[in-house]
């Protein structure tokens, strides 16, 4: 038996893997600058984070996404890859990917191209470097430069993430475009959003991506898509540079009923909704037998708690944050 259809008839093809809630850096939006991480005998080994993909694989996903915290600052984190790498050699696997910030890529780009990862997310959010140093507070914005050259040169695709910030990066929506647009990469802005405690007050800088798209439409000619990923993100193409671009709006609702991913944290936690707190606990069933049925019977029952949408809402009225988690938990 194979393919995960949850109560509102959507198929789930798509896994997004936190390997680790760990970062090198602190992005103001993302993390406090002094982080509880999760205790360290309580993650998953990276072989059992391969098996639960591999039981996800069986169930028919064929996508699957490994993010964080910064998945490459993960110890030994090639095997992992290396591993579900086969499942892309055996045609089991449509797409293996990453997120990542970037600053390890010079030393992993070629490795990841021969695991067969041909397309990788990068955020950035700011190209000028006294402001990229600001807002992950330990960042260097020429290691990211030097991961992407790399990255290009091995012939990886990439798409960069940057979160539109009131009163950080609003004046470089132009140049991030302009940039991208030379460089050959897609761009996506993403909202920010209220997950987890950190050091500030989100709404301080919250900047509504109609607003940063109002702003693009007056320099710039965006023509429609019929790119589609089941996703958040709403895709354009800039006429001017050929590049893809996208808007990320998670607190609005439209894209609920094509969403086809659920996420798995590096605790075995499964969450079925970003935006909502109910989970379903993989690492027991995965540590109860060596087989694999009681971890595909925990996957098929979450699966039927999949809810229909989400709760986010960002607002002054309401200062704690909707979801109490971290987004380098569940690696957004
Ligand atoms: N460390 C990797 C990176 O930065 O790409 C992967 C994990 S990071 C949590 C994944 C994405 O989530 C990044 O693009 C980051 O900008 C975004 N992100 C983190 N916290 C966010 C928040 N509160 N609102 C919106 N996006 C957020
Ligand atoms: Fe680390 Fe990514 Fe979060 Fe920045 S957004 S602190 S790079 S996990």
């Amino acid at each position: 038996m194979s393919g995960l259809v949850d109560p509102f008839g959507r198929e789930v093809t798509y896994l997004r893997v936190s390997v680790t809630d760990r970062c090198n850096f602190r992005c103001h939006y993302c993390m406090a600058e002094d982080m509880n991480f999760l205790p360290k005998p309580d993650l998953l080994s990276l072989e059992e984070l391969d098996r639960i993909c591999r039981a996800f694989i069986r169930r028919g996903v064929d996508k699957i996404r490994l993010t964080g915290g910064e998945p490459l600052v993960r110890r030994n984190i090639m095997s992992l890859i290396r591993s579900l790498g086969n499942h892309i050699a055996s045609g089991k696997l449509k797409e293996l990917t990453l997120t990542t910030n970037g600053s390890q890529l010079a030393k992993y780009a070629e490795e990841l191209y021969e695991c067969g990862i041909r397309r990788i997310n990068v955020s950035l959010d700011s190209l000028d470097e006294k402001k990229f140093s600001s807002i992950t507070r330990w960042g260097k914005l020429a290691d990211v430069l030097k991961g992407l050259d790399e990255a290009k040169k091995v012939g990886l695709k990439v798409k960069i993430n940057a979160v539109a910030l009131k009163e950080f990066n609003d004046d470089e929506v132009d140049s991030l475009i302009e940039w991208c647009g030379q460089e050959s990469f897609d761009l996506t802005f993403i909202e920010t959003m209220p997950m987890g405690e950190v050091d500030e007050d989100r709404t301080d800088h919250y900047l509504p991506l109609s607003i940063v798209r109002e702003k693009i439409e007056n320099s710039w000619t965006l023509e429609s898509t019929f790119y589609q990923t089941g996703g958040p993100a709403d895709y354009l193409t800039v006429k001017e540079t050929g590049k893809r671009i996208g808007f990320i709006t998670p607190l609005s609702h439209n894209f609920c009923e094509s969403c086809n991913r659920v996420r798995l944290t590096c605790t075995g936690q499964l969450f079925m909704c970003l935006g909502q707190d109910d989970w379903k606990d993989l690492r027991t069933p995965l540590r109860l037998s060596e087989g694999d049925d009681k971890l595909l019977e925990a996957i098929d029952e979450a699966i039927s708690r999949k809810p229909k949408g989400h709760d986010f809402v960002i607002d002054r009225s309401n200062s704690k944050p909707i979801v109490s988690r971290h987004m380098s938990v569940t690696g957004g």
